[in-house]
């Protein structure tokens, strides 16, 4: 097969599909290579003996305009669910019991998750000066500015359920963006919430709510309304040893689909796939570029999918519990998804997820499925309160490249990125390398990605 496009998208994903999606909005002649021989990446539901549940991600978060406006865009082929609001409370676990972590300050001060010591400590947080290491980790920034049990109740289980990661790795300014301006911009990050409360919002800005979405009938209904929409024509599946190769003002790409060669000219590509994938893709790019952008890790990361038709543990009345990583448990946290989301359970019964593995405990990530089974039944039956352990669904999904950290690499990674961007003309690397990790990133990034073309 032959082609000649104005656009090429590498990998359909949510990102890739985004950007498909306005391509096609701005009537751009684009096509959309996937590797594998179903699109949607990481975002997968499966529907199974009265369970809706997802391989990959759960639930993002409303974080910027672009998320309610794509769903906008799609004009009702496939529909936003905001989590209910009756089950806000996030737990944390501590000595074995799990704790609701504050939601105000009165709950702030009775809580005992936190010191006293850095409670009084937390009064003086608006008046302690700024930092001046743009590389400054995430758990010297909040040790500095909180206080240690801040660090371990409340922003350790937090990075462990974003990231799977560890705060002393995480660089500030590139994971937490947000946070760091708030320090640079206010001084203060309680001073700088309560100013930006406060600032006017354009219509725009305030539909980034920060609530919690998912999808009607789960995430997959968003992939196939993005397939739909982007046209399906455009989509190329099981698309194998993608390489490209600069040809003066184009680009020629080559690869195999059920082994016939295809062969695509573009001026311009974007690619969305992850660091480790861009050596093979792009042999042309200089060796120490590729070296700089590899060095970005990712966790590796095991997520179990429980389904019971009879729920008898704990109520479930939250978003879910995280486990701080000094509590010296093998599970990361439990999602209450049933409680979140409708119709995820059988009337009567639940459906939850736990993670295990993160760049802490990579070691459980090479258990056999045995072994994630005995550890699943007896971490879960605990903090969950459950006498017996029989589940009606009981799924272990892997993931070698889950979630990829910004860390110390970042700043290096970043200017690798550009300066290959900036010799090859027409080249443009997205995906979650770079802009943030979570579902609103890519929906922003991907609607960008469409904007600058
Ligand atoms: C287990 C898990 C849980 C998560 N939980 C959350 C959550 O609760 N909330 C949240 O907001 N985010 C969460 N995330 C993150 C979020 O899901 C991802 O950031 C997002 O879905 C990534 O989309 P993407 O399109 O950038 O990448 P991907 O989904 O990885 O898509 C990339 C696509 O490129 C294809 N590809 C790769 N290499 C090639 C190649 N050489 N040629 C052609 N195609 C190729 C892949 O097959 C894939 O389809 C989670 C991620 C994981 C893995």
């Amino acid at each position: 097969m032959e082609k000649t496009v104005e656009v090429a998208v590498i990998g359909a994903g949510l990102t890739g599909l985004t950007t498909a999606f306005y391509l096609k909005k701005k009537n751009k002649d684009f096509i959309l290579l996937e590797e594998k021989d179903i699109p949607g990446g990481v975002i997968q539901t499966r529907h199974e003996n009265g369970f809706t549940y997802e391989e990959g991600p759960n639930t993002g978060v409303v974080g910027n305009p672009e998320v309610p406006e794509l769903f906008e865009d799609l004009n009702g082929l496939c529909k936003c669910e905001i989590a209910s609001e009756k089950v806000n409370k996030r737990y944390i676990l501590k000595e074995g019991v799990w704790e609701p972590m504050p939601m105000g300050p009165i709950q702030a001060v009775n809580t005992p998750l936190f010191t006293l010591k850095d409670k009084f400590r937390l009064l003086g947080e608006p008046f302690r000066s700024s930092g001046t290491n743009p590389n400054e980790p995430l758990s010297e920034m909040v040790k500095r500015r909180m206080g240690q049990s801040f660090l371990d109740y409340a922003i350790d289980p937090f990075i462990l359920g974003v990231y799977s990661g560890d705060p002393s790795r995480l660089i500030t300014k590139y994971a937490f963006p947000k946070l760091y301006n708030l320090e640079q911009n206010y001084g203060s990050f309680i001073g700088g919430s309560i100013k930006k409360m406060f600032e006017k919002k354009d219509e725009r800005e305030k539909k980034a709510t920060r609530k919690v979405f998912s999808v009607e009938g789960g995430l997959s209904e968003l992939i196939s309304a993005l397939c739909k929409s982007a046209g399906e024509d455009s989509l190329l599946l099981n698309i194998k040893n993608i390489e490209v190769n600069p040809a003066g003002d184009y680009f020629i790409i080559t690869a195999m689909q059920n082994n016939e060669k295809v062969t695509i000219t573009t001026k311009k590509i974007i690619t969305t796939t992850g660091s480790y994938t861009l050596r093979p893709m792009l042999p042309f790019a200089d060796n120490e570029l590729l070296n700089a952008v590899e060095k970005l890790k990712y966790a590796r990361v095991i997520q179990v999918i429980l389904g019971f038709k009879q729920w008898k543990g704990m109520e479930l009345d939250g978003f879910g519990g995280l486990i701080p990583f000094i509590e010296k448990r093998e599970i990361l946290g439990v999602l209450f998804l049933s409680a979140l989301l409708s119709y995820r359970a059988p009337e009567g019964g639940a459906l939850c997820s736990v993670f295990l593995g993160g760049v802490r405990r990579e070691d459980l990530t090479d258990k056999t499925d045995d072994e994630v089974k005995i550890i699943v039944e007896r971490e879960f039956s605990d903090v969950m309160r459950l006498k017996e352990f029989n589940p009606d669904l009981f799924k272990i999904i892997r993931y070698r490249y889950a979630i990829p950290q910004y860390g110390i690499e970042s700043y290096e990674k970043l200017q690798a990125l550009e300066q290959l961007q900036s010799t090859y003309k027409g080249l443009i690397i997205g995906g979650n390398l770079r802009d943030g990790i979570g579902m609103a990133d890519r929906i922003k990034q991907g609607k960008h990605l469409a904007d600058i073309i």
